[in-house]
């Protein structure tokens, strides 16, 4: 059984990690963020509840993130174990989590922020099909247009300097308290997630000695 917590600021290749290493290990990636928009696109109860908190721009309760991410573990699919993505996000996450799962190691994912500025401002999508595309590794054939369907290229409308620049400040504010509280159990092992994803990959199973 392996237990692993995958952390990293938007643009680190969080889901590309997670994927990788569960493909590998047959674990199972539990992405909070996932599983949040599952629920508002069924019109659950919980998504209701999600969509007016995500609508009024707050971030969604300890008390919703907790449950959520109860109710998935308790599932009990994860025969070789898991991957968590997007959780915890602050301090009180941290030792809920910490008091109900014995982990076997988080990943933190180092990427510095004027590196997570060029990632994200590099991003464009397609206002047809939605299909993704960076401007750095994955550029279209035609500028501005899908490969696919010959739509537009368009910038998320949330991906500006001035809002990437708030989303990194909350993040620091909030994860350095959760990266200390797993540090003080030894339980972080730090990436470099400047270079290609397989490099990246390998770094992380040798640091997991897996
Ligand atoms: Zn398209």
């Amino acid at each position: 059984m392996r237990k692993y917590v995958v952390m990293g600021v938007q643009g680190s290749g969080k889901g590309t990690q997670a994927t990788l290493l569960c493909r590998e290990f047959d674990l199972v990636h539990i992405s909070v963020g996932d599983i949040f928009r599952w629920h508002v696109q069924h019109h659950t109860k919980l998504g209701a509840q999600v969509r007016r908190t995500m609508a009024a721009g707050e971030l969604v309760g300890d008390d919703q993130v907790e449950a959520v991410v109860r109710e998935r573990l308790q599932q009990h699919d994860w025969n070789y174990g898991f991957v968590i993505d997007g959780f915890p996000r602050n301090g009180r996450q941290a030792e809920f989590f910490l008091e109900s799962y014995d982990i076997d190691g988080v990943i933190h994912l180092d990427l510095p922020d004027e590196e997570v500025h060029r990632r994200v401002l590099n991003r464009r999508l397609c206002s047809r099909c939605g299909m993704d595309y960076n401007l750095i590794a994955d550029r279209p054939e035609v500028e501005g247009k899908c490969d696919v369907c010959g739509g537009e290229l368009v910038t998320r409308a949330d991906d500006t300097p001035e809002a990437l620049a708030a989303r990194l400040r909350e993040y620091h504010g909030k994860t350095k308290p959760v990266l200390d509280i797993f540090r003080r159990k030894e339980y972080v092992v730090s990436v470099d997630a400047r270079p290609d994803p397989d490099t990246v990959q390998r770094d992380i199973r040798q640091k997991l000695g897996l």
